[in-house]
């Protein structure tokens, strides 16, 4: 079996808004092989940026687009295709589009692999540690504490046992930083659990003052309060704040991971799988975090692409316990894959099926494409 082409389609809302919202565009890879195999990814980057890394003419040996390396490969060559693909693009790249693009590029290619052997890609990873996950709900931080807790009781309703709000408002006021999370606990009552995701928009000691008062609150993980190059302050954040610590979101590589290990000392790992280097590369950091006792939650905030690929990464590594399940309106999010991933009692099943266990919606497809 050979790799006979790199497809990239360029998704976008027609209205996008000035936020930090993910779901607004994606950028979905399809590998084509000369069996009639696609393998199905999706980068989360810039979409135009993530294109060029993959149509790039061979400019060096060092500099040269993703499609130029991959023709004519066996897709199940996976560790090579990875390391080629990094070393073949080193001067432009080594973290950032490139890691991002390389990661939509990889999770196709084991969605290949699984199509290929009739296995679902947790089976493949080396074993299953579960195929029933619990899912966080996973949302912007609304302006109000009322539409906070509006929130808060639907996600409720829907069956969530964890949630998470994020980014928004957050940074503004302390006191509405703290209205925002009194209104979802006192709403959720003392058994759900709750996240905060501040969005790297404190320094040390705000960061620090706020992870003691939302510990009155019983905040789970406080993610990203401080900028992702931080690490001394989240080193200190990670021993003196009472619970735990998350990031990983903006990083690509293991190495990064690695720092934000040893040097940050954070609880729990984010790697994004259309980020990181795929699932190849978060296979590994998984372990690395395993062999420091640490838990990976993997960060998702794009289509039910990311969604498969995230759930079969913690069904396939010994410390996953939840999935972020983003609960944007945006079509993209919400009706790109026609066989969403089913929540039952606050669980996502493990799609069963080769490969990812997904298929896009084409009609979707053509009505946000752009390219
Ligand atoms: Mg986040």
């Amino acid at each position: 079996m050979r790799i006979t082409n790199i497809e990239v389609i360029e998704l976008r809302l027609p209205e996008v808004k000035e936020q930090c919202d993910g779901t607004q565009d994606s950028l979905i890879v399809r590998v084509h092989t000369d069996e009639g195999i696609v393998g199905l990814g999706e980068i989360d980057t810039v979409p135009s940026v993530g294109a060029a890394v993959v149509n790039a003419p061979y400019s060096h040996t060092m500099a040269t687009g993703l499609r130029e390396i991959l023709i004519g490969r066996d897709p199940f060559e996976i560790e090579k295709i990875w390391d080629d693909m990094y070393w073949k693009t080193i001067y432009y790249g080594r973290t950032g589009p490139v890691l991002h693009t390389m990661s939509g590029v990889d999770m196709a290619l084991w969605d290949i692999m699984g199509k290929v052997l009739n296995r679902p890609v947790y089976q493949l990873l080396g074993g299953t540690f579960r195929t029933s996950i619990p899912a966080y709900a996973s949302v912007l931080m609304p302006e109000t504490p009322s539409e906070a807790a509006a929130l808060a009781e639907g996600f409720l309703r829907q069956g969530y046992r964890a949630m998470k709000f994020g980014w928004g408002p957050i940074g503004k006021s302390e006191r509405l930083d703290i209205e925002l999370v009194k209104a979802i606990r006192s709403t959720i009552g003392p058994e759900v659990e709750l996240m905060i995701d501040a969005g790297l928009v404190w320094d040390r000691k705000t960061a620090l003052r706020m992870a003691r008062k939302y510990a009155e609150y019983d905040v789970f993980w406080l993610e990203e309060p401080l900028p992702p190059d931080d690490l001394e302050g989240y080193a200190l954040l990670s021993e003196q704040a009472p619970m735990y610590i998350a990031a990983g979101e903006q990083d690509s590589g293991r190495k990064a991971f690695q720092r934000l290990l040893d040097e940050g000392g954070i609880d729990i790992l984010q790697p994004d799988l259309g980020r990181c280097g795929g699932l190849t590369e978060a296979k590994k950091i998984a372990y690395m975090a395993y062999d420091r006792n640490t838990k990976v939650v993997p960060h998702a905030f794009k289509s039910g692409i990311s969604v498969a690929a995230c759930a079969h990464l913690v069904a396939g590594i010994p410390n996953g316990f939840t999935l972020e399940y983003t609960m944007s309106e945006s079509p993209i999010a919400r009706d790109l894959v026609r066989t969403p991933v089913s929540l039952t009692n606050g669980c996502i099943e493990v799609p069963q099926g080769p490969g990812l266990g997904i298929e896009l919606d084409e009609d979707i497809v053509t009505r946000y494409r752009q390219n």
